[in-house]
């Protein structure tokens, strides 16, 4: 156990951010930062500076130092220290997931299934040797032999969002680092101490120096990084304003990318759906996570006949939920990130109310912990879907309910909304599942489930607004992400 390891293990001991560079832990340089806010109690729990261009320049240049070495081990000894990650981060799920409370808002049990997702991402990556294969046929044609193989190709970095910062930095450091590459993270200025454990792990773990790293910062950061030329690729997850512009800068200067955006969510609930269940779901999509989640549901579009049905249910389980600090036993939503969050969701319901949809629960007027940025939920009722409150991401605790008038119209509904994260359908008809996983566009469906999570061997992305670039994230994909491929022609003729 290093030093590092053993002061990360009382998480408030954290009062200042730090880099990871060439196996070093090192402060940022930069002039600005900020510091970091407990969203329950609004106690400040840390700092972080943020990091001058010199600090990237020094990572990107350890990185390219490392990976000449690194993409020359054999691939069985690459996967040995993710191996042993993998078990760091079992044993110390707890303690990260307390931190991750603490610097989120999220509930403990929401930050514990993030880190098992993240695992899971880690597990997936320890399947290299057989994923990165690409293919021989001998006698392809006379006396040739053709061998298609996958190369590393240099330093990636990730660009990750406040929402999940234990679980996104995982979508790719494994296997960026598992192919054979090296790999920066730049993880959330708002919530940046998980990493900060995540890294102490890594250190823990035995990666060579340089070929894992972590950087701190805000845009400008990310600006270095994206204009740098040695860095490879890029990923990044965020809000679709800024993945789209991170899709384009990258792009333009000659690197792969892949940009998560945001997400406007839809549940069909259909005639024939058993309405307690889908309630119970609709509520755990809508307002898990404290409704920040690019998987979350936040509208419910509900066929005519059991409209009334279903937004009874909804409300009422809605109003009974526990809204308190994530740290709290019995706590089942925890506050948003920041205060000028709350007053943006607030601001949203305001103009709910203004555009004429009913408001069925309204969370402002509800009875909140004494500090923290806390919203109960809140639901709106006969939303109109070019109202804001339907079409635009609000990332926080707001549901919206659209009466269609039949399941045809629901699917019109959803196929109008500028993102394509997710849907989700709950009926008890083959049929009506079967029309809906043709027709609508989203890159994750769900068919009597409230959120469609794949698990970390199946690839993870959006449509439209909800995604730039071609690769998603997580399983098979990321192999083609972090590698090129080429083909071997060979020809040994008899002597
Ligand atoms: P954000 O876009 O504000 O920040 C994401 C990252 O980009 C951070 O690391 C931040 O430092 C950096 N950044 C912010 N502004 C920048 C700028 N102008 N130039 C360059 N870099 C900049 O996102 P957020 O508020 O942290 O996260 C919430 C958003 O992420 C939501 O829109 C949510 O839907 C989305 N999200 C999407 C997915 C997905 O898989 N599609 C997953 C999680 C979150």
């Amino acid at each position: 156990m290093n030093t590092r390891l053993m002061t990360i293990e009382t998480p408030i001991d954290i009062d200042s951010v730090q880099n990871y560079i060439d196996g070093e832990w090192r402060a940022p340089n930069g002039t600005d930062g900020q510091d970091i806010v407990n969203p329950a109690t609004e106690e400040t729990i840390a700092h972080t500076d943020f990091s001058a261009s010199s600090d990237v320049d020094e990572a990107v240049a350890a990185g390219y130092d490392a990976f000449e070495g690194w993409r020359e081990v054999p691939v069985e000894q690459r996967i040995q220290p993710l191996f042993r990650l993998k078990q760091l981060l079992e044993d110390h799920q707890d303690e990260i997931a307390k931190l991750l409370v603490k610097e989120h808002g999220k509930t403990f049990q929401e930050a514990k299934g993030e880190l098992r997702r993240g695992i899971e991402n880690v597990e997936v990556a320890c399947g290299i040797p057989s994923l990165m294969q690409a293919g021989h046929l001998p006698n392809a044609a006379p006396e040739i032999d053709e061998t298609a193989v996958r190369k590393p190709l240099g330093v990636f970095t990730a660009i990750t969002p406040f929402n999940f910062p234990g679980m996104i930095p995982l979508w790719f450091l494994p296997y960026a680092v598992a192919t054979g590459n090296a790999f920066i993270l730049k993880p959330s200025e708002r919530d940046p101490l998980t990493a900060q454990y995540l890294f102490a792990l890594v250190e823990e773990a035995g990666f060579p120096d340089g070929i894992l790293q972590l950087v701190n910062g805000s845009k400008e950061t990310v600006n270095t990084l994206l204009e740098h030329d040695d860095i490879a690729g890029v990923s990044f997850v965020g809000s679709t304003p800024v993945a789209k512009y991170v899709y384009e800068t990258a792009a333009a200067n000659g690197k792969r990318v892949q940009a998560q955006g945001g997400a406007k969510n839809h549940i069909v609930v259909a005639e024939s759906a058993n309405l307690d269940f889908a309630a119970e779901q609709t509520i755990g999509s809508a307002f898990a996570n404290t409704g920040q989640r690019c998987l979350a549901n936040p509208v419910a579009v509900v066929v005519d006949e059991v409209y009334d049905d279903f937004a009874e249910r909804v409300v009422e389980n809605a109003a009974n939920m526990t809204v308190a600090d994530g740290l709290a036993d019995d706590s089942e939503m925890g506050p948003l990130i920041t205060q000028e969050q709350q007053e943006r969701v607030e601001g949203y319901i305001q103009e709910g109310i203004e555009d004429g949809a009913d408001i069925l629960l309204d969370g402002r007027e509800l009875e909140t912990p004494d500090t923290g940025n806390f919203l109960r939920p809140t639901i709106f009722g006969n939303v109109d879907s070019e109202m804001s409150i339907a079409r635009e991401e609000i990332f926080g605790p707001v549901l919206a309910l659209i009466r269609a008038d039949d399941f045809e119209d629901a699917l019109r509904i959803i196929n109008r909304s500028r993102f394509g994260n997710a849907a989700s359908l709950f009926t008890d008809r083959g049929s009506d599942a079967r029309k809906f996983r043709h027709t609508v566009d989203a890159g994750n469906l769900g068919v009597n489930t409230g959120t469609a999570a794949p698990m970390a061997f199946f690839h993870f992305g959006g449509w439209k607004d909800s995604f730039f670039g071609d690769l998603h994230a997580q399983g098979e994909d990321m192999i083609h992400f972090y590698t090129d491929k080429a083909i071997y022609i060979e020809r040994w003729p008899d002597e």
